[in-house]
């Protein structure tokens, strides 16, 4: 192997990415090592991805196994692994039908071309119009990041797609004062991830659930990244008792391998009819074949209650070490994926924290300047997490005076 380091990252990348300073060498559970050996606890799980920890044996071996069949056919051909995958999925969920992705914005992307499908379909072009709201995240492409609602991703790049409404989040009445016959579609996060680790509120999700169905909309449930487990159940809208009519999802699916989905209803999915949407990719068996693993590993009672477990530990230790270090003044989130909105003394020094965390030994998130964000593995053992959360004691106390 070459001796390349972290350094020559902007001599070939895009200056893009700000990468971390540390570069990986081997990952195992939520322990990661770099090139210089130094160990790391993961509470990062690369952005709510890994939640089966790094290199689990069992996702290895499908890989393998995928791997010595076929890697790659395109949608030309379908493959066990995709209906496999797409079976699972609708089993688990309320949906009928399944259309897979790449990743989380391309699954978003189809989710906004499919609600606008639809209401041409069986309404008009006139309805058209998209709700969305504040600091939401929905990815990259050009038309998520017109949808999410934070001006930082979506300004600069010339003409916008029309027909998006951004509205406060968890405002029903600022909702039902907008929603419309030209309404398509409503689409929000059940928690804003990258938006500062938000939460719908049950009686918002409801009064969005209500107002859809009497304006003939399609509400949309991105859980790119609440899906798979990653807040105590399988999808976070089971535990919130409102059905969306699409559901997006990426992240946690490929624990790891790049994937993403779309679900819906029979009705709703007869819109892409042949042709009228597709990707090379979407599909792909490796990425089908772990997923199907993913699924089977984390859609089972002891890992719920593990998550659970795992969750009122790092809520514990957080609340813990506030005594300590009053480093935040309000928790939020579910399961393991936790948001700590930061005091005076540390405000909008977030990506301070992480580097401070860093140097001690630990990889975490933050969800805009203000919060620090923590998605451990779902596996996480009590050691890991305990582990984390004193690396993350030495860290706000070189904070101190
Ligand atoms: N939606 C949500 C809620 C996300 O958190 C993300 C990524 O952070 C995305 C969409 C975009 O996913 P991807 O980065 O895979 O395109």
């Amino acid at each position: 192997m070459s001796k390349l380091s972290r350094k020559n990252h902007d001599d070939y990348l895009f200056p893009n990415y700000a990468p971390l300073a540390l570069m990986p060498e081997q990952a195992k559970g939520a322990r990661l090592w770099d090139t210089d050996q130094k160990e790391y606890v993961d509470f990062a799980a690369g952005v709510a991805v890994s939640s089966l920890g790094h290199c689990h044996p069992e996702l290895i071996k499908v890989l393998q196994e995928q791997a010595n069949k076929f890697w790659h056919v395109s949608n030309l051909l379908t493959t066990r692994p995709a209906i496999e995958l797409a079976k699972q999925l609708v089993e688990v969920s309320f949906a009928d039908k399944v259309i897979f992705s790449n990743s989380g914005a391309e699954a978003n992307e189809a989710a906004l071309k499919l609600a606008r499908r639809f209401a041409v379909d069986h309404h008009g072009a006139d309805k058209h119009e998209i709700i969305a709201f504040d600091n939401s995240f929905h990815g990259r492409t050009f038309f998520t990041v017109c949808v999410g609602g934070q001006a930082k991703y979506s300004d600069g790049f010339g003409p916008k797609p029309q027909g998006i409404k951004h509205l406060p989040f968890n405002d029903a009445d600022a909702l039902a004062a907008t929603i419309s016959e030209k309404t398509c579609a409503v689409i929000l996060e059940p928690i804003q991830g990258e938006g500062g680790v938000v939460p719908a509120t049950k009686e918002f999700l409801h009064k969005a659930r209500q107002l859809c169905d009497e304006y003939g909309a399609l509400l949309i449930f991105d859980e790119i990244q609440t899906g798979l487990m990653r807040t105590g159940n399988l999808f976070c809208y089971q535990g919130l008792e409102v059905e969306p009519d699409i559901l997006t999802l990426a992240k946690g699916l490929g624990g790891g391998f790049p994937i993403g989905a779309m679900l819906a209803r029979q009705q709703v999915a007869e819109s892409f009819s042949v042709g009228v949407h597709g990707t090379t990719f979407g599909g792909n068996p490796m990425a089908c074949a772990v997923a199907s693993k993913v699924i089977e590993l984390v859609n089972i009672e002891e890992m719920q209650q593990g998550v659970k477990h795992n969750s009122e530990l790092l809520k514990n230790g957080l609340h813990q070490l506030n005594k300590e270090h009053p480093f935040f003044v309000e928790m939020r989130g579910s399961g393991l994926l936790i948001g700590c909105e930061l005091s005076e003394a540390f405000a909008q020094r977030a990506n301070d924290v992480v580097a401070a965390a860093l140097e001690q030994g630990l990889l975490m998130l933050v969800a805009g300047p203000n919060v620090a964000r923590f998605a451990p593995p779902l596996v996480a053992t009590e050691r890991d997490i305990e582990e984390g959360l004193y690396r993350l004691g030495l860290a706000l106390s070189s904070f101190e005076p």
